[in-house]
């Protein structure tokens, strides 16, 4: 397979080339031009790479451009959403269990009220407890790694003040991620919380309480 890649690739190049396949989360693509052949780090994801793509690639490869075509950036970014390294995650470092919330247990109900118990997806507090006023403004509530399917939630809401229906919206919303991914549109703008996402979002049983909580407790949370 990588044999019959690194020819087929070779061939559309004309140039030597030392190719390496990877499979770390970070490097998609990497180039090194130098004088008598081009060093090439691709992503395992290429080697599934249709003809188009890969016609593209060897074009850019050959040509010591500035910026990665469009057509290898909309593959990347398409395949990053099929990859799944959630075995590389370490277990024993994810904690669910807080002082006021359990978020395996929140985390098991929403997806069985919503999502009919279909969805594997691992889930963490992060961050600390206590933070300072000058930190609250930009905190993050909750966050998604897509590849690692692994939800986390901020730490600071693991406390009394927090209605449990604030934590398990949070919930909600990160696993929203996983089933309404986002896509790139025409004009190239990266959209993340889609029409459908935000369809989706409403449909969360306290999804106005959580308006008019946010509206009354924002400043206290956030300022
Ligand atoms: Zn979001």
């Amino acid at each position: 397979m990588k044999h019959s890649f690194q020819e087929h690739l070779q061939r559309l190049l004309g140039n030597k080339l030392l190719l390496k396949i990877n499979d770390n989360r970070s490097t998609m693509l990497s180039v090194k031009w130098e004088p008598d052949c081009t060093k090439v780090s691709l992503h395992r994801i290429f080697l599934d790479a249709p003809g188009n793509v890969m016609e593209v690639l060897a074009c850019y490869l050959s040509q010591k451009k500035d910026s990665v075509p469009k057509e290898v950036r909309n593959y990347i970014e398409e395949s990053l959403k099929t990859l799944d390294y959630s075995h590389k995650v370490d277990r024993s470092e994810l904690y669910t269990t807080g002082d006021c919330f359990d978020l395996e247990e929140l985390y098991d109900q929403v997806n069985h009220e919503y999502f009919s118990g279909s969805l594997n997806l691992l889930i963490t507090w992060f961050g600390k407890k206590r933070v300072s006023k000058s930190q609250r403004s930009r905190l993050t509530l909750g966050l998604f790694h897509d590849q690692l399917k692994l939800i986390k939630v901020n730490r600071f809401l693991d406390t009394q003040t927090i209605p449990e229906f604030l934590v398990s919206f949070v919930i909600y919303h990160e696993m929203l991620h996983h089933v309404c991914p986002s896509y790139v549109d025409a004009k190239g703008t990266h959209r993340i919380h889609t029409k459908e996402f935000k369809a989706k979002e409403e449909k969360f049983r306290y999804f106005d309480a959580v308006q008019q909580w946010m509206g009354e407790n924002q400043n206290a949370l956030f300022d």
